[in-house]
């Protein structure tokens, strides 16, 4: 379904009010969603901020539009700076001021892996952490009302502390964020807790999902992952190895980093 375009931006419509931003040119192949709802308009994540996604976001919806990050990581909020109504998971209010454990060097480096196809015009010594002060603050299982749409807040933490999944019941949507998607897993950074993980993803398990939409990769995520997944860091926890220093543990279509 994925049309890749000489574009920084490439738009796939995954149903008439429902549509995924997403940023092939750069390693990580970030995916944005907009939903659209009668009233207002949620853009789960920004993406990378390297290139202006407002724009984007203005051809698919005249409504106005808030903007949330499924956890603050540059990958994730790049794009905040384009919005004014900006929700974030009460446990990364701090990370959004100001108090991000990396450094801005740490985060270019990441920025910058191979493979990237940056814009001309792009200067990494130009890319700074967005900082902000967020219109709402959410906590598990609180509603995001769009008209018509109701979207729920599940708190998923384990990648980051406030990490959020969205359950949209109605459509059996699921965004996971990087909690869950096609590829090396991270739970090794000092900031993400690998015990946390394995909760998190046991707390999707119940849930009826027709749909999982990732934050990063192949857009065909197989239902059966959350169950895989599950099944992976469990393991891990029983043999005692679901903890920083591990090493990386490969299955069937992802891998897992601790
Ligand atoms: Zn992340
Ligand atoms: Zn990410």
């Amino acid at each position: 379904m994925t049309s890749k375009s000489e574009n920084w931006f490439t738009i796939d419509e995954l149903d008439a009010n429902t549509f995924v931003i997403s940023e092939y040119k750069h390693w990580e192949e970030t995916h944005c969603y907009l939903l659209n709802g009668t009233n207002k308009s949620l853009l789960i994540d920004t993406g990378l901020g390297v290139e202006n996604i407002w724009e984007q976001v203005q051809k698919l919806t005249n409504n106005p539009v808030t903007a949330v990050a499924t956890h603050v990581h540059y990958d994730h909020i790049g794009g905040h700076k384009y919005f004014n109504d900006i929700y974030v998971h009460e446990d990364e209010t701090d990370w959004l001021n100001g108090g991000f454990p990396l450094s801005i060097e740490q985060v270019r480096n990441f920025l910058i892996e191979e493979p990237c196809d940056f814009p001309k015009e792009f200067d990494v010594n130009n890319y700074y952490l967005f900082e902000g002060t967020p219109t709402r603050v959410l906590s598990d299982n609180d509603t995001i009302e769009l008209g018509e749409r109701t979207i729920q807040v599940l708190h998923t933490p384990g990648h980051s502390p406030g990490h959020i999944c969205f359950y949209e019941k109605d459509k059996g949507y699921l965004f996971t964020g990087d909690l869950i998607y096609l590829g090396k897993l991270f739970a090794y950074f000092p900031s993400t807790d690998p015990i946390a993980y394995m909760h998190s993803i046991k707390k999707l398990l119940s849930l009826s999902v027709k749909r999982i939409l990732p934050a990063h990769h192949d857009l065909d995520v197989p239902l059966s992952v959350i169950k895989d997944m599950d099944h992976a860091f469990t393991q891990l926890y029983e043999k005692g190895l679901l903890k920083h220093g591990s090493g990386t543990f490969s299955y069937s279509n992802f891998e897992i980093q601790l």
